[in-house]
C-alpha cells in the first residue's frame, strides 16, 4: 500500500507538494465546522489532510481505483469523512449550500464546470485549481478577447474571482502550463432563463467569433428582433453581456 504509484495521465494527476501553495489554497477556500465540503479529486490527500481538521462533514470523490483504498486506510477513523468511489461528472448534490474544492483534473474541468452550473441551486460556492488561460477565459470581462462561451455560461450563475498563480514547480509531476486558483461564487439571484438553451444560443453566437452578432444568429432571429432587444446586429459576440444573451433567449419563449 505504501509502494509509491506512478502519476496516471488520463486522470490529469499532477500532485501538489509546495506545502505554502496548499496553505494559501485551505485559507481561501477558509473551511468551517458544520458546512457540507466536495473536494474533487482528493489523489494522495494533499488539501484533503488540512480539510480534514476544519469540517464535520467532508465528501471525498476520486475515481482512481489505486487511490480509493489508500484514501479508505488513511481515513478509516475520520467519521467526518465519506468517500466516494464515482467520476465527479456524475456527481448529484442533494443539499443547499454545498462548498467544493478541488486541484481539477484538466482534462475533465469544462464538463465538469458545466455540470456544476447546472447544479448551482445546491452549491454555495467552489474554489478551484485550473490551468491560467482557463481562469482567465472564465473570469474575462465582456469585450476582450478571451470573453466567449465559458465567460458567460459560468458568469451567469457565478461570480468569478482570480485568485493566485500557481507555478508548474509546485506539482509532481510537474505540468507544462501554469495554474491558477479561482473562486465561483453562486449569486443570490440570477435573472430566469432556461439553462440549456441559453447555453445552445451562447454556442452559436461565439461560432465565429469575427463575424457579427445578425450573422451568427441569422437562423434563428432577425435583425430587427436585436435591434428591439438594444443589441447592435453589427455587434460581435464578445461585446455582449451576460444580460443580452439571457434576454435574446429569452425572447424565443415568447
Ligand atoms: N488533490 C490532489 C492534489 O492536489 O495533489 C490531486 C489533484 S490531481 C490534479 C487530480 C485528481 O483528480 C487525481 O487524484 C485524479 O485521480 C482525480 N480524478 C481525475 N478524474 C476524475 C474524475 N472524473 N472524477 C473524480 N476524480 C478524478
Amino acid at each position: 500500500m505504501s509502494e509509491k504509484l506512478r502519476a496516471k495521465k488520463k486522470f490529469g494527476q499532477n500532485f501538489l507538494q509546495d506545502q505554502s501553495v496548499i496553505e494559501r489554497i485551505i485559507n481561501a477556500f477558509n473551511p468551517q465546522k458544520g458546512e457540507e465540503i466536495f473536494e474533487i479529486g482528493p489523489g494522495h490527500a494533499a488539501l484533503t489532510e488540512h480539510l480534514v481538521e476544519y469540517s464535520d462533514n467532508l465528501n471525498l470523490v476520486e475515481i482512481d481505483n489505486d487511490l480509493v483504498p489508500r484514501l479508505q486506510v488513511k481515513f478509516d477513523r475520520k467519521t467526518n469523512v465519506t468517500i466516494h468511489h464515482l467520476d465527479a461528472l456524475l456527481l448529484k448534490f442533494e443539499n443547499n449550500n454545498t462548498r467544493i474544492i478541488g486541484n481539477l483534473p484538466y482534462n475533465i474541468s469544462t464538463p465538469l464546470l458545466i455540470s456544476f452550473l447546472y447544479q448551482s441551486d445546491k452549491i454555495k460556492d467552489m474554489v478551484f485549481m485550473l490551468q491560467k488561460e482557463v481562469v482567465k477565459r472564465i473570469c474575462a470581462p465582456v469585450g476582450i478577447k478571451d470573453y466567449g462561451r465559458l465567460s458567460v455560461m459560468l458568469q451567469y450563475a457565478f461570480e468569478c474571482e482570480e485568485l493566485f498563480i500557481v507555478p508548474p514547480e509546485a506539482f509532481d509531476p510537474r505540468p507544462k502550463i501554469d495554474s491558477q486558483i479561482i473562486r465561483l461564487t453562486t449569486r443570490p439571484n440570477p435573472p430566469k432563463v432556461d439553462l440549456p438553451a441559453l447555453e445552445a444560443l451562447v454556442k452559436q453566437a461565439f461560432g465565429q467569433r469575427r463575424k457579427t452578432i445578425k450573422n451568427n444568429l441569422k437562423k434563428i432571429i432577425t435583425e430587427q428582433q436585436l435591434i428591439d432587444l438594444n443589441i447592435d446586429p453589427k455587434a460581435r459576440p464578445e461585446t455582449l453581456t451576460v444580460q443580452d444573451y439571457v434576454n435574446i433567449t429569452n425572447s424565443f419563449e415568447k
